[in-house]
């Protein structure tokens, strides 16, 4: 049994899996806890030096490989890039996680159209044109495929100071939704994940604006604290397994209750209100 997971160790045997944004944080844990759990597993994301690392680190902790190529979800000739590859590689896919995103802190009022536009354009198309371009290969899945859309707590809410994101992941929760019945004739399962807060090397970088934040995070979790990778993997572990095959459209809230309280975000930038 996988260390610290409540699934069999061979719950995803022979099926194959694909991670956008895969190298570093929460991507990685899912890629991992896959791969623990029998399935061939492929990441993608820009940065070739993190991919490579994260393979030879997964290499040397749990003697798995693990499948990687570069790609830009902003860059539609690199998304199809890699889903002729899986076709090749592969020929069909049981599972796509869309996980990449980008996100910092900005008041709207000092976000530049260059600001909020990428950020977007990673979280929203980029899930739209990885979805798309995987569907010919989810829809040959033997038995049957889910997609996994990891969104956020502000997502149906407002998103006080990182309002580029949480339009973004709004947008990608009603496309989880259109896809769930568009797809559900072929056999796909279309959910989203909202993870409670995992104090990731990016998380620190962008969104910690001082050196109270993290602490303002923990006030507002009133269950289980900040939370890891691996625990978050479990969530999308349960969504893809066969105990979940009668949900789809549907979200997962894994934050330890923390949205029930109030946004964290809010309560941390009000400064810029200030200023
Ligand atoms: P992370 O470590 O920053 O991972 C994001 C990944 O996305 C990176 O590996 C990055 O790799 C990739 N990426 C960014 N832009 C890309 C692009 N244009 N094309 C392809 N890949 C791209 O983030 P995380 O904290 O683990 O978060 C994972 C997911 O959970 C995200 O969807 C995030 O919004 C969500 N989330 C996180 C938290 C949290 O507390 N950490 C809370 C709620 C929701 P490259 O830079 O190499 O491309």
């Amino acid at each position: 049994m996988p260390e610290n997971s409540v699934f069999k160790d061979n719950l995803f045997e022979g099926k194959k899996v694909f991670i956008t944004g895969g190298a570093t944080g929460m991507g990685l844990g899912f890629a991992q806890a896959f791969l623990n759990h029998g399935a061939e597993v492929f990441i993608a994301s820009r940065k070739e030096e993190k991919l490579a690392e994260a393979a030879s680190e997964t290499k040397k902790k749990f003697d798995k490989k693990l499948l990687w190529k570069t790609m830009d979800v902003r860059k539609n000739e690199t998304v199809e890039d890699v889903a002729g590859f899986l076709s090749s590689e592969w020929g069909e896919l049981d599972i796509l996680v869309n996980n990449a995103a980008g996100n910092f802190v900005a008041p709207i009022a000092a976000m530049s159209e260059n600001a909020w536009r990428s950020v977007v354009d990673i979280v929203l198309d980029g899930t739209f044109r990885v979805s798309k371009a995987c569907y010919p290969l989810l829809r040959k899945a033997k038995n049957g495929a889910s997609i996994v859309n990891i969104i956020a707590n502000y997502s149906w809410n407002a998103a006080p100071f990182v309002g580029h994101s949480g339009a973004a992941k709004a947008g990608v929760l009603n496309l989880t939704r259109t896809l769930a019945l568009e797809w559900a004739d072929d056999d796909i399962r279309v959910n989203a994940m909202c993870p409670g807060v995992v104090l990731t090397d990016n998380v620190k970088q962008n969104l910690m604006i001082d050196e109270n934040t993290a602490k303002t995070f923990e006030d507002y979790i009133p269950t289980g604290g900040v939370t890891t990778p691996e625990k978050m993997a479990q969530q999308v572990l349960y969504l893809c397994s066969p105990a979940a095959d009668v949900i789809t459209g549907d979200m997962l809230i894994a934050d330890g209750g923390q949205w029930l309280v109030g946004n964290a975000f809010y309560q941390m930038g009000k400064k810029f209100l200030d200023d």
